[in-house]
């Protein structure tokens, strides 16, 4: 078998939609496993929603407007999520009321979008002729830890999704990405923004899948962030290890954690284009054959650089241990870090007010120092190892075009070189590193 996952622009529209249409016919005897992600644009309207009734404001109209909108052009019958719409009004009015949105009730509202784009995908499968069927992911078995906006899956639920998914009596099954439930109290959890890749793969290794395709708006995995690159081209092949870290390091086209399933059960992970489904697009293998040095430019932008500064203590015997177990206390995640003798530097993703606890603690020994608005920029390739120069052509190209580095690093795998800019230099670096390199 194999598991179809389509993004929000794939099952945006009705043209899409009848693109999905035929791609799943074309794949019957593969016996499909279908994952949606929301309607585009319903995800951010659900947040938006949730902000807005926080403040005083509980209205569903734009979420209506564009959910029963696509249902018309489709001649799908509103009555499918009619439940759905009034369960979250009276969400959003209960929000309103207590003037409270904890991350629990956070993830609930966000997991309306794919609970109806699941339903209506399959309505819409009907309607073509295929026998589908609209499940939940969590009624597929599906469960994660409790840890809401970024829950991660638990393993032990993969043979309850197998063994539910032998019971249904169906064509294809068109399932939720980017939601579960917590196996600790039964919450709905989300996987975090882009989830369904993850949600995808998930599955893939649930159910020992042969293939697990990503349908997209792109050729595949690309050289760069083709809304920056103009000439950015697809990249045929990559490793595990490449697509993580490039997934890791913000190539937006895949959840960060999506590779890890794949990994474990061996399992090809291809990247398609639903509107150009001719397109050999990216496969993601264990070991592709290596023809470039460098195979792609990234970028994760709005980090915080952290500086912590202690004349005294560094070098002292259990320094680094106490800072350490200070991030790991407050669950930060760090992204990229450096020493000298008197600083820790480090990058993280958190928000200013996140970080606030922890910044309190490491200030009872050290000197802090937070700045904002930095960018890690990345450039991945398994075959940069043992290529000499690849750093100095890197660096030289940024300093080149004015860009200021502020930290470098590059581990002993030597899978990728990366530097610390600021936001505002992204794209003038990635506009150099992908012409240096790939033009
Ligand atoms: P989906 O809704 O199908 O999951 P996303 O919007 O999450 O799609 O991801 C696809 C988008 O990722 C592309 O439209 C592209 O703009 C962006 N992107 C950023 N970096 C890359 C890259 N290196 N390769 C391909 N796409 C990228
Ligand atoms: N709908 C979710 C989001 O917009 C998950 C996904 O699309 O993968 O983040
Ligand atoms: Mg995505």
């Amino acid at each position: 078998m194999i598991v179809m996952k389509f993004g929000g622009t794939s099952v945006g529209s009705k043209d899409s939609i009848a693109n999905i249409a035929t791609l799943i016919k074309s794949r019957l005897d593969k016996k499909p496993l279908v994952i949606t992600s929301a309607h585009s644009g319903i995800t951010n309207m659900l947040i938006e929603a949730a902000d807005n009734a926080l403040k005083g404001n509980p209205d569903i109209t734009k979420i209506e407007n564009r959910q029963l909108g696509l249902m018309k052009d489709l001649g799908v019958d509103e009555s499918l999520v009619r439940e759905l719409l009034d369960n979250l009004k009276e969400l959003l009015n209960g929000i309103c009321m207590i003037e409270e949105l904890s991350p629990k009730t956070f993830d609930l509202v966000q997991s309306f979008g794919e609970r109806m784009s699941c339903r209506v995908l399959a309505a819409a499968m009907q309607k073509a002729g295929i026998k589908a069927e609209a499940k939940d992911a969590f009624d597929l078995g599906l469960r994660t830890d409790s840890k809401h906006g970024q829950a991660t899956p638990d393993e032990e639920s993969y043979h309850e999704i197998a063994r539910q998914v032998r019971t249904i009596d169906a064509d294809v099954i068109i399932t939720t990405g980017f939601i579960a439930k917590s196996a600790v109290d039964g919450n709905i959890t989300t996987l975090g923004r882009g989830g369904s890749d993850f949600s995808a793969t998930i599955f893939g290794a649930a159910l020992d899948a042969d293939e697990v395709e990503i349908w997209t708006d792109v050729n595949g995995v690309m050289t760069a962030d083709p809304g920056i690159c103009k000439n950015a081209k697809s990249i045929p092949q990559l490793s595990f290890a490449e697509a993580s870290e490039l997934a890791w390091y913000g190539a937006k086209v895949l959840h960060p954690s999506t590779i890890l399933p794949a990994v474990k059960k061996d399992i090809p992970v291809r990247v398609l284009n639903t509107m150009e489904p001719e397109n050999p697009g990216t496969v993601i293998v264990a070991s592709p054959e290596q023809t470039d040095i460098a195979k792609s430019v990234v970028y994760k932008e709005d980090l915080l650089l952290v500086n912590i500064n202690s004349s005294r203590m560094l070098l002292s015997h259990g320094f680094m241990a106490k800072v350490f177990s200070i991030f790991e206390n407050y669950n930060i995640v760090i992204n990229m870090i450096a020493t000298s003798e008197v600083t820790i530097s480090l990058t993280t993703a958190m928000s200013i007010e996140d970080l606030k606890p922890a910044i309190d603690e490491l200030n009872e020994f050290s000197t802090v120092e937070v700045r904002d608005r930095h960018a890690i920029i990345c450039l991945v390739g398994q075959g940069m190892s043992g290529v000499k120069g690849t750093a100095a052509k890197m660096f030289n190209a940024l300093s080149s075009s004015g860009v200021n580095i502020e930290m470098i690093s590059q581990g002993a795998g030597e899978i990728n070189i990366a530097a610390l800019v600021k936001n505002d230099d992204i794209e003038t670096a990635t506009k150099v590193l992908h012409q240096e390199f790939f033009e």
